[in-house]
């Protein structure tokens, strides 16, 4: 399970992959170094995938990737 990670669509930032449920011993150490970002047990239908690692932490959606004509303005 090896999404690669994107740029951010919006500012062009590294974009770090959001893990949700409950993490497991590997998934928190993978946070401790700023691999991935914990998303926490909730899930919803609008959680997006990854966040960007800029300033302003964009939410970043595969359908952002898939269309970057129709960019979701977060
Ligand atoms: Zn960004």
């Amino acid at each position: 399970m090896s999404k690669k990670n994107p740029s951010c669509p919006f500012c062009g930032a590294p974009c770090r992959e959001v893990v949700f449920g409950f993490p497991t011993p590997e998934t928190f150490k993978r946070a401790e170094r700023g691999e991935v970002v914990l998303g926490g047990c909730l899930i919803g239908d609008d959680e997006p995938e990854w966040l960007c690692t800029g300033p302003e932490e964009h939410a970043v959606y595969a359908d952002n990737l898939k269309s970057p004509d129709t960019l979701i303005v977060p």
